[in-house]
């Protein structure tokens, strides 16, 4: 075998540039990052064939004197941190001192700089790792670094780039990701001769991505904001009822480090479970800070990866805030936290309830459509009773609180016949099994009636649970035994207080033996012990993690969704029924499984098909 003999710095960085710069987008992101370590206010990228051929990042951030600028090229020459122990407090983006020697060490590099007290600037060429020159030039403060032919050096790793397409995308996408990430600091991306965006410095998150995602994208995200145990999440969220074919528009960050995160897309995906149709994803904006000694971002050396000390307590987080976000977004209310209020009504002197501003407000800033905007004009008449058909649907009966938060809702929207003028939305006609139409000041309404009815049945049983939360089920008429093994005797004995909560009534007879002898409103009690059965073949996998309301709400949306009341088809009067009954849910735009129940298209959109005013 050879001796063993220390590799020349050049080889080093050589296979250092392996991990650190892959491929064109990663020098482009250590160039980005480092910018931003230098406190740029103006950053512009430029490429060229994908970045193979050529690529320059260029700032007007602090610089560097002719000393510094030699020795930033040195491996393991960092401005960034002095000790092992400062790794644990991260402010910057960089700290590992590679990128540059890497980039250099693989490539034509020319680099310039100047500080603000210099009076000239500094150039450095690099080819392969070996200075060519060193010199004065003319420069403005800041820096600017030129990487031409990447991987000149090391032919074999040229072999593995992509397509030119595909390495732009790369670029595009992650100029993208910075620039989000820093609305105060203005970006261009230039690619070739083409300026493909030019963001000057934003007031906010939501007019950067307006900037450079365009206004579609801008206006389906509604912005959040949450704290708890010094954990802060921000940014924008997909209002429901929109949702993208693919997970790139799933962006997360973790103090302001752009990420690829299993914890916070996991997190998302669950929170938008009953939002979001299968397959199809949420298109979010997320930015968590956290404590920089409880994540550890040095596992890899792209630093896109990423490790939670407590991943539990963090995906917890995630989850509740995001959920909680979604549910303000689209005017979701705990219908136990609201309180209604009520007015006397001029024309007949009955106390009605009062019309939120808040509310319609939230109702307007989340509707589905783009043009969907709720009328100025005051509706000229209330839901009259008289014209609501008999409730042939057999819907569960609601509380009269959630029949007067309804109605407050309600009173704004109308559904009616054709001919009825004054209706917001009105009935035209319904084909295509549970397809139907409505007129709507703004344009014409697809309404799917079926998704309509499932979402009705699991508010309203998500209101049975909520409401017979500590109050008893329905009394089975025979009651049932259960036999169970050992294991899952424990996890019963465990769980019954809370399924007693939820209106379970089980009592132990013998060992091992259950009897059943009611059942939660909500489930059809001939599927009680199926559905206690199936709870604890879950809690025994799980090791008894199962948390009985996640579990209770699972099977809700499974009820929700059953042929239940399915019908043939629906009669003009039960469609309006559905309506008015869907526009008075806490979310009116999905199905339980995140399907949208109806789409609105505007007039504009005719017009624009017929080229000309309607
Ligand atoms: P790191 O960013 O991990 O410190 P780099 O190799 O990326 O390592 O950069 C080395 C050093 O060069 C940085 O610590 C910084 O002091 C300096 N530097 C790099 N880019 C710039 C820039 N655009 N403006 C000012 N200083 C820079
Ligand atoms: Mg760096």
């Amino acid at each position: 075998m050879a001796k063993i003999r220390i590799l020349p710095d050049r080889v080093a960085n050589q296979i250092a540039a392996g991990e650190v710069v892959e491929r064109p987008a990663a020098v482009v992101k250590e160039l980005i990052e480092n910018s931003i370590d230098a406190g740029a206010q103006k950053i512009e990228i430029e490429f060229r064939n994908g970045g193979k051929s050529y690529l320059r990042v260029e700032d007007d951030g602090i610089g560097m004197s002719p000393d510094q600028a030699l020795l930033c090229l040195e491996r393991h020459a960092t401005s960034k941190i002095r000790k092992a122990s400062d790794l644990n407090e991260i402010q910057t983006f960089g700290f590992r001192g590679e990128a540059l020697p890497s980039i250099s060490s693989v490539s034509r590099f020319t680099l310039r700089t100047r500080t603000e007290l210099s009076t000239a600037g500094n150039e450095i060429l690099i080819n392969g790792g070996k200075i060519i020159h060193v010199k004065e030039c003319g420069m403005p403060k800041g820096t600017r670094i030129e990487v031409a032919h990447l991987f000149n050096s090391v032919p074999g790793r040229r072999k593995f780039l992509k397509t030119e397409n595909t390495e732009s995308a790369h670029i595009i996408h992650l100029s993208k990701l910075y620039a989000l990430a820093h609305p105060g600091i203005t970006f261009s991306l230039i690619e070739g001769t083409r300026t493909l965006f030019r963001s000057p410095a934003c007031e906010n998150l939501q007019d950067r991505v307006r900037e450079i995602f365009g206004k579609s994208l801008s206006e389906c995200l509604a912005p959040i904001q949450i704290e708890k145990d010094g954990m802060f999440l921000d940014g924008l969220l997909g209002k429901p009822g929109y949702s993208r074919p693919t997970r790139k528009e799933m962006l997360f960050y973790v103090n302001r480090r752009p990420v690829e995160s299993k914890t916070m897309s996991y997190a998302l995906l669950e929170a938008y479970h009953t939002y979001a149709p299968r397959g199809r994803f949420p298109p979010a904006v997320l930015f968590l800070k956290i404590d920089s000694s409880l994540v550890d971002i040095n596992i890899h050396p792209a630093k896109s990866e990423l490790r939670f000390r407590d991943e539990m307590k963090t995906r917890n987080f995630l989850i509740e805030s995001i959920l909680k976000s979604v549910k303000e977004i689209s005017g979701e209310i705990n219908p136990q936290e609201e309180k209604i209020e009520f007015e006397k009504d001029s024309d007949s002197g009955e106390m009605v309830p009062k019309i939120s501003d808040q509310l319609l407000e939230r109702f307007k800033s989340t509707a589905p459509s783009e043009s969907f905007e709720i009328s100025d004009a005051k509706p000229e008449l209330n839901l009259s009773t008289e014209r609501m058909p008999e409730d042939n649907l057999k819907l569960p009966k609601s509380r009269d609180l959630l029949e007067s938060k309804k109605m407050a809702s309600l009173n704004h929207y109308v559904v009616g016949l054709r001919d009825e003028f004054h209706a917001t939305w009105r009935l035209v006609d319904h084909s295509h099994g549970d397809m139907a139409l409505f007129i709507t000041p703004q344009g014409v309404l697809v309404f799917h009636c079926r998704a309509a009815y499932e979402r009705i049945r699991l508010e309203e049983l998500e209101d049975s649970f909520s409401i017979n939360h500590k109050t008893s089920g329905q009394v089975l008429l025979l009651s049932e035994s259960i036999e169970l093994s050992g294991a899952e005797t424990g996890f019963l004995q465990e769980c019954l207080p809370e399924l007693s909560s939820i209106g379970f009534e089980i009592e132990e007879f013998g060992r091992n033996f259950f009897r059943v002898e009611a059942c939660p409103a909500w489930l059809n009690p001939a599927e009680a012990i199926s559905y206690l059965r199936d709870f604890l073949e879950i809690a025994t996998e799980s090791g008894g993690m199962i948390q009985v309301e996640k579990y209770a709400k699972e099977a809700m949306i499974k009820q929700a969704t059953k042929n239940l009341g399915t019908k043939e088809s629906y009669s003009e009067n039960e469609i309006i029924q559905l309506a008015n009954q869907l526009l008075s849910c806490r979310n009116p735009y999905t199905c339980p499984q995140g399907r949208p129940i109806y789409y609105e298209l505007p007039v504009r959109d005719f017009e624009n098909r017929f080229r000309r005013k309607l």
